[in-house]
C-alpha cells in the first residue's frame, strides 16, 4: 500500500514476464502503437501527441523541460511539496529563470497569487504537481489551464500520482503536457516515462531556436519513432523497453475497459473510505480539507505518543506494508498509504486500516478498536460514514 510502485495485476505481470521479442517484431510494434493509441484515450487528449520513453517519472519531467524550455525563458514552479522543488532544479539546468510559489504543507496555491505573478514576466512555461506525493495535497488543473490559455503560457501537470485515477481531461482543460510514470496509477512496474504534448506546445518545440540540451530525451529523435510506431512500421532510436510496453498495452486495456469516469468515482470512493477510517480514529491528515486530499494516496500523521518507526513495523507485521514520510519538514511527523491502481474497495482498504488498527492497539493508542473499520466500511457502502 505505498505510493508507488504499487501492486500490478497478474495480466500486467504476465505481460512484463513473456520472452522478450525484438523491438522490430511486428506483434511488439502492434503493442506499441496500439499503447500510443490508447494513451490518448487514457489522458483525454485526441489530439495530444503521445510519448513513450524507457526511465522514470524524472525522466517524463525532464523531457517536457528540456524540449520547452531554452536559455533565458521565465519558468513558473508552482511547489505544494516536494516535486516541486525537484522541477524548479531541474528547470534551472536547462537555463530557465525559475520563480517558485510555494504552499505550506497541506495547503494549495491560490489561483489569484498564480495570475498576479503571470502578470510580472513573460512567462513561457507553468508546472504544477497534480498529487505531490510527499504531502499528498491535490491541486486543481482545471483553473491553471485556463490561465495557461489566457496568458499564453505553455502548462505542464506532474501527474506521475494521479493520471489514471485523479479526473484530467487535458484537452478540454487545456493542460499542454500532462506527464507520468508507469508504476503507480498506469499499473506497469516501474521503468516508462509517459507524456502526452498537445499541438501547441509541439508547435512551440518545432519554432526552437536552440538545440535541445539533453541528447537522450529531445523530441527530434522520438517523434518519428512514435509516429512509425503508431503507424505499425518499424524504427528504432533507442531499444524501447520492450516488456514494459507490452504491460503497458494491457494495462491501458484494462484502464480504458473500467472507463475513465468509473475509474476516477472507485479511487475517490476507496479514498473517502481510507479517510473516513482515519478520521473515526481521530488521526490527523496533512492536506487541511477534503477539498484538498488526493484520491491517489492519503499522508496521515502519527498520533500523539506513538512512535513512527514503531508504528510502520507494526503495521507491517500484519503484512500491510505503507511509506514513511518524504516532505523534508515533516519527515518524522507523518506517514503515507497509496491507494491507487488496481486496490480493491474491501480487501485492500479494509485490511489497511485493520491493520492499523492493530498496530495502534498494539502501542496502547486510546480509541474504541473497530470504529476505523466500521466508518471505512460504511463509507465504502453507503458513500457516508
Ligand atoms: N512526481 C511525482 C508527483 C512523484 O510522485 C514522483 C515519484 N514518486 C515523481 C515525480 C518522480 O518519479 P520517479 O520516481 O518515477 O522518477
Amino acid at each position: 500500500m505505498i505510493p508507488g510502485p504499487v501492486e500490478f495485476d497478474p495480466e500486467v505481470n504476465a505481460a512484463v514476464g513473456e520472452a522478450t521479442v525484438s523491438h522490430v517484431a511486428p506483434d511488439f510494434i502492434e503493442s506499441f502503437g496500439r499503447s500510443l493509441e490508447l494513451m490518448r484515450k487514457v489522458w483525454e487528449a485526441p489530439g495530444g501527441q503521445p510519448f513513450i520513453l524507457a526511465g522514470s517519472g524524472t525522466l517524463a519531467m525532464d523531457t517536457a523541460a528540456c524540449n520547452l524550455i531554452e536559455p533565458g525563458d521565465h519558468a513558473l514552479v508552482l511547489s505544494t511539496g516536494y516535486f516541486g522543488e525537484r522541477y524548479a532544479e531541474l528547470l534551472t539546468r536547462y537555463g530557465a529563470r525559475v520563480e517558485v510559489l510555494r504552499s505550506e504543507p497541506g495547503y494549495s496555491i491560490d489561483i489569484g497569487i498564480v495570475e498576479a505573478e503571470l502578470k510580472k514576466h513573460d512567462y513561457k512555461l507553468l508546472t504544477f504537481t497534480h498529487v505531490d506525493t510527499s504531502t499528498a495535497v491535490r491541486v486543481d488543473p482545471e483553473p491553471l489551464g485556463r490561465l495557461g490559455r489566457e496568458y499564453n503560457v505553455l502548462t505542464i501537470l506532474d501527474g506521475v500520482c494521479s493520471v489514471a485515477a485523479e479526473e484530467i481531461y487535458q484537452q478540454e482543460w487545456g493542460i499542454d503536457v500532462v506527464l507520468t510514470a508507469s508504476q503507480k496509477a498506469i499499473g506497469v512496474p516501474p521503468g516508462l516515462a509517459l507524456l502526452v504534448v498537445s499541438e501547441r506546445a509541439m508547435n512551440t518545440w518545432r519554432g526552437r531556436k536552440t538545440k535541445v540540451a539533453n541528447y537522450y530525451a529531445d523530441w527530434t529523435n522520438w517523434l518519428p519513432i512514435m509516429e512509425a510506431y503508431e503507424d505499425r512500421r518499424a524504427s528504432y532510436f533507442g531499444t524501447p523497453a520492450v516488456n514494459l510496453v507490452k504491460g503497458l498495452d494491457i494495462s491501458l486495456q484494462q484502464i480504458l475497459a473500467e472507463g475513465n469516469a468509473v475509474r476516477f468515482a472507485r479511487h475517490k470512493l476507496v479514498a473517502d473510505s481510507f479517510r473516513a477510517g482515519l478520521e473515526a480514529l481521530n488521526i490527523k491528515q496533512i492536506p487541511v480539507s477534503t477539498a484538498l486530499a488526493a484520491n491517489t494516496l492519503s499522508a496521515p500523521y502519527y498520533p500523539e505518543g506513538i512512535s513512527g518507526a514503531e508504528l510502520i513495523a507494526a503495521i507491517n507485521n500484519s503484512g500491510v506494508v505503507v511509506a514513511g514520510g518524504l516532505h523534508p519538514d515533516l519527515k518524522s511527523k507523518y506517514f503515507r498509504v497509496g491507494h491507487m491502481g488496481s486496490v480493491s474497495e474491501y480487501d485492500h482498504i479494509l485490511d489497511t486500516i485493520g491493520a492499523i488498527e492493530k498496530a495502534l492497539a498494539q502501542l496502547g493508542y486510546n480509541f474504541t478498536e473497530g470504529s476505523g473499520r466500521e466508518a471505512t466500511y460504511k463509507m465504502l457502502n453507503n458513500g457516508s460514514s
